[in-house]
Formats: structure tokens, C-alpha cells, sequence
């Protein structure tokens, strides 16, 4: 079985509660990370220290995955799951890279048999979510003094445009799209914009940011190829101006719910046998459980906490809930056969 969480946080700015200080009051620990997410790896190792006094034939063998680089690409968690890719080629690169302690051989034998990816579900069983893919959209003009702006092209007029396309996509083409019973519809939003040079010049470069959350079947390079598509022709020819689509920075497809409806009612029966609601749920966020998933590996989301303290002023966690996440996770790797 592995168990993976990453080890990356947002940013510290903002906070409420002293970020790093791990203050404990009235059951919960309050700090930058405490529920996104590490608490949930406390949960995993707290429950791999326990694991460790079963004899070994009778639990599974568990790999303990800490990954980075979550929040901003997920770029952990592929390298990752190459160790264990279909093609033979791929994961013997990926193993050589790595350098790590644990043979080859040991690596393929114990290829495992289903993954938990932590993220704060509130102990419930995420099968499914929603992707994303993320790209910039550029408007390069040319730059005039603003005494004759007729006699230059206006890259912030241009993005303008491109933010009105963008927008009647996301509530017109997207909003028509059938939504995922578990985690709801595709969406599109721009979410930053930056433009001009200054008060008296005719701006020749703006730019946005574009986010677009997919649903569990769709594909990110055809979402957004479709989404540009219409931009170019509802934006039309922009007064001498060019809009650039860049390609997408980031690209990530969503969990489905496939091969891990079997794992998954493993973990829910052990969940709920120890007080957890254990639901099985999708979920509108993304997470590295995607990524593993491509190995063919049965992946679910579960751990303690909930997403709504996640990313806060004032994140925190219920230690009581961390300490059950604990249970459960030492519990489903006793019930796993020993390979
Ligand atoms: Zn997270």
C-alpha cells in the first residue's frame, strides 16, 4: 500500500495565527499547514509507527511517500508515480534518478496494491475530482504617447476583449456542459490581469491568467484548445493589436472514478467501523492522487481535516479527528492482504 502526502503549503502571508508556532488550544493545532496538510501525514506517521510493531506477515508493507510541489504543478508526484509506470523504460529512468536506499527489484515486487493521497476530505473517501489546466493569454500592442493614441495599438483594450470572451465562454458554452454527479461542472475564470507602462503611454503589452477546472473525463490539452478557440473568433482582429494564447503552464487531469471503487469501499468499511462518516465523494479541487492514478494503481483521497480551513487565515485541525485518521489508516493496512 503507499501513502502519500505532500509537503508543500501555500504561503505564510496573511495569517492570523502565528504560521510556524503549532499553537494547541481547545483540541486543535493551529499553523500554516495544519490541515493542508500535514496533518495528515502526522496521521501517516503515527500509524506507520504502530504498523511497525505488527509482524510483517500479518500487515501490508507500506510505503510512506512524502512528495513536494503540490500546491504549484504537482511536479512531486509525477516523478513519483514514474517508479511505478507501465512502461518498463520509464521506471527504471525514474528509480536511477531517485538514488534512493530501496533496491529495484523490492521497487517492482511491491508495485502497490492501492494508494491513499491525504488531503482534508473530513475522513470522508474522495474517488473522484476535477482537473485543471492554466495557461496566459498576452495582448502585444504598440506603444504610443497617449497625446495620439490613434496612432498606436492599445494592448489593455485588446486584453479587455479577451476577458469578455473568456467570461461568456465560461457562462455560456461551459455552464451548458453536462456536470459530473460527484463534482460538478467545467469552469473558466480569469483570474489576474496586468497591463501598461504608465499614465501617458498607450499600453503595448497586458496579460491575464486563465484557469480552467475540468471535469474527471476531460482532457486538458482539448479544453483548452477549445477555449482559445472561441476567444480567437468572438475577439475577432483587435485594432492592430495581437493576442498570444500561450500554452498551458499547468496541466492536470482530473481522478475518475475507474478502477478504484473496489479500494475504495475497503477504506469506507474500516472508516465507518471506527466512527468516521467515510462517505464515498467526489470532490471540485485537484490533487496528486491524479498523477498516480495514471499508473493504474487504485488511488483514493482521505484524511483528516476539513478543505474549508485549508489555504486560511487561521488554518488549523481537530486533533481528536487527526488522531482517528490515524486509526484508520493503521487499520487498512492490517486488512490488506500481505503481499
Ligand atoms: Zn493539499
Amino acid at each position: 500500500v503507499l501513502w502519500e502526502a505532500h509537503q508543500d503549503t501555500v504561503a505564510l502571508d496573511g495569517m492570523t495565527v502565528d504560521p510556524l508556532g503549532g499553537e494547541v488550544r481547545d483540541g486543535r493545532l493551529y499553523g500554516r499547514g495544519a490541515c493542508d496538510v500535514k496533518g495528515g501525514i502526522a496521521a501517516m506517521l503515527a500509524a506507520a509507527t504502530a504498523l511497525a510493531e505488527i509482524p510483517a506477515a500479518r500487515r501490508a508493507t507500506v510505503w510512506l511517500a512524502f512528495t513536494v510541489n503540490e500546491e504549484c504543478g504537482f511536479s512531486g508526484a509525477t516523478d513519483l508515480a514514474r517508479l511505478w509506470a507501465a512502461d518498463e523504460g520509464v521506471a527504471r529512468q525514474a528509480f536511477e534518478q531517485c538514488r534512493g536506499s530501496v533496491p529495484w527489484a523490492e521497487l517492482r515486487r511491491r508495485r502497490p496494491a492501492g494508494a491513499i493521497v491525504s488531503e482534508p476530505t473530513g475522513l470522508d473517501v474522495v474517488v473522484t475530482h476535477r482537473g485543471v489546466v492554466r495557461w496566459q493569454c498576452l495582448a502585444h500592442g504598440r506603444a504610443v504617447h497617449s497625446s495620439d493614441p490613434g496612432s498606436g495599438a492599445n494592448a489593455v483594450y485588446a486584453i479587455a476583449e479577451a476577458v469578455g470572451a473568456l467570461r461568456r465562454y465560461a457562462g455560456e458554452v461551459l455552464a451548458r456542459r453536462p456536470a459530473d454527479p460527484l463534482c460538478g461542472g467545467p469552469t473558466l475564470c480569469v483570474t489576474t490581469i496586468r497591463g501598461g507602462r504608465g499614465p501617458n503611454t498607450v499600453p503595448d503589452l497586458a496579460q491575464i491568467d486563465v484557469d480552467r477546472r475540468l471535469g474527471p473525463h476531460e482532457d486538458p490539452s482539448e479544453a483548452y484548445a477549445d477555449a482559445v478557440a472561441f476567444a480567437r473568433q468572438a475577439v475577432g482582429d483587435c485594432d492592430g493589436c495581437v493576442l498570444e494564447h500561450a500554452p498551458p503552464w499547468l496541466a492536470s487531469p482530473g481522478l475518475e472514478a475507474r478502477n478504484n471503487r473496489e479500494w475504495a469501499g475497503d477504506v469506507q468499511r474500516v472508516a465507518r467501523r471506527l466512527g468516521a462518516t467515510g462517505r464515498i465523494v467526489g470532490v471540485p479541487y485537484g490533487t496528486n492522487a491524479a498523477r498516480l492514478a495514471a499508473t493504474g494503481i487504485p488511488v483514493v483521497v482521505f484524511g483528516p481535516g476539513s478543505i474549508r480551513q485549508a489555504h486560511t487565515a487561521d488554518e488549523w485541525i481537530d486533533l481528536a479527528e487527526l488522531g482517528q485518521g490515524a486509526r484508520i489508516l493503521l487499520e487498512t493496512a492490517r486488512c490488506v492482504e500481505p503481499a
